[in-house]
């Protein structure tokens, strides 16, 4: 391999307004607010990432994203692009946490290691091209509303729909029991609390709806109440993922050898990126823990590194790939394309999504570049 360098890093707030407002038991989602990052090497090429900041998940705003991407750029500048454990070392030397803005470093290196191998993001990472769906997921709001809009999702193809819960157990029932109603029982229905239950509750809750078929639940208490999740593992009638209290390796460690869930949900936004979703999906394969692939809030730019993943992956048996729908217009060209909830892989170098360039004018940008 010839040598190359990074020479230019081009850095850019990503804002698009939502169709609708949306909820889950954390708070309320107006607008996409994300950030992209654009690596140039020496040898003509260019990588695309990108961050999506969910504050009360990972701690990261938009603004924060970025200003840690600016200092985290100047590590990159002039050093190997393809040495990707080395140059993520660098960068989790610095700045610990910010997993946000270093998942949109660590997608740009690895569209830039499949360009530069001539390979589709799957295959690089030594996969096959495998068809899966994703769900679509549901916020939370009346029970009237919700099952409205789970017949909709249905109706368009989908096999599986998530929805956000987390209130309190009277109004959580009513919900689940609208949309199952509403959709019969040929759906899978997954459930989402969000930490919105104490252990009670969730205990409870559980019990209530596990007559409507449920899948999973993710996230059902506190994140940092670990004893107190595999507790209710035991207790539940319906199988346990873990989601905020799951950013890294280690985390997915400490979760397997407590026995506290069934399943991992793996976000690049959470871990940090591909590099460490990788080690989370080792991990997971050695407990005997099956994956999902989630998302924040990404363009299809962002959901189609995380779709190469799950194909590469088959211990990653569950998608949830669906922020593309919410959002008023699409900056993003090739990548992956839906049918219903079947996602299709572009079969092109690299993730093979880039960001149209009228777009990018819209946006606030900065370039970090090799000193004179
Ligand atoms: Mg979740």
């Amino acid at each position: 391999m010839k040598e190359s360098s990074i020479v230019r890093i081009e850095l850019y707030k990503l804002t698009i307004a939502r169709r609708e407002q949306f909820r889950i038991s954390l708070g309320v989602m107006d607008s996409v607010e994300n950030i992209l990052v654009q690596i140039h090497t020496t040898d003509g090429l260019y990588g695309w990432g990108e961050g999506s900041p969910l504050p009360y998940i990972c701690g990261e705003t938009q603004a924060i994203s970025l200003e840690a991407a600016r200092t985290l750029a100047g590590f990159l500048i002039g050093k190997d692009p393809y040495a990707i454990e080395a140059r993520l070392h660098d960068l989790d030397r610095f700045l610990v946490h910010n997993t946000t803005a270093k998942s949109a470093f660590d997608m740009a290196l690895y569209d830039l290691l499949a360009k530069q191998a001539g390979l589709p993001l799957y295959a690089l990472l030594g996969g096959e091209k495998r068809l899966f769906f994703t769900d679509e997921t549901i916020g939370i709001d009346s029970p009237e509303v919700m099952a409205r809009q789970a017949l909709n999702t249905k109706k368009h193809g989908f096999l599986a729909i998530k929805v956000k819960l987390g209130t309190n157990r009277h109004d959580d029932f009513e919900r689940i029991q609208a949309i199952r109603a509403a959709v019969g029982d040929d759906v899978l229905l997954r459930i989402d609390a969000n930490q919105g239950w104490d252990l009670v509750t969730a205990e409870q809750t559980l019990r209530d709806l596990a007559r409507f078929d449920i899948q999973y639940c993710e996230e059902p208490i506190a994140h940092w109440n670990q004893a107190g999740l595999r507790y209710l593992r035991e207790k539940s009638p319906i199988p346990i993922m873990a989601d905020e209290s799951l950013f890294d390796h280690h985390d997915a460690f400490r979760l397997a050898s407590l026995g506290a869930c069934d399943y991992f949900n793996i976000k690049l936004s959470k871990s940090g990126g591909i590099h460490t979703a990788l080690k989370i999906n080792a991990v997971a394969e050695s407990a005997g823990i099956q994956c999902m692939l989630g998302c924040m809030a990404e363009t299809r730019l962002g959901l189609t590194a995380a779709a190469h993943l799950v194909s590469a992956r088959p211990n990653i048996a569950f998608a949830d790939l669906d922020s593309a729908f919410n959002k008023e217009g699409d900056p993003v060209v090739g990548g992956i394309t839906y049918d219903g909830g079947w996602i299709h892989l572009p079969e092109v170098p690299g993730h093979g999504a880039d960001i149209l360039p009228e777009a990018l004018k819209s946006w606030e940008w900065c370039t970090v570049t090799v000193p004179a």
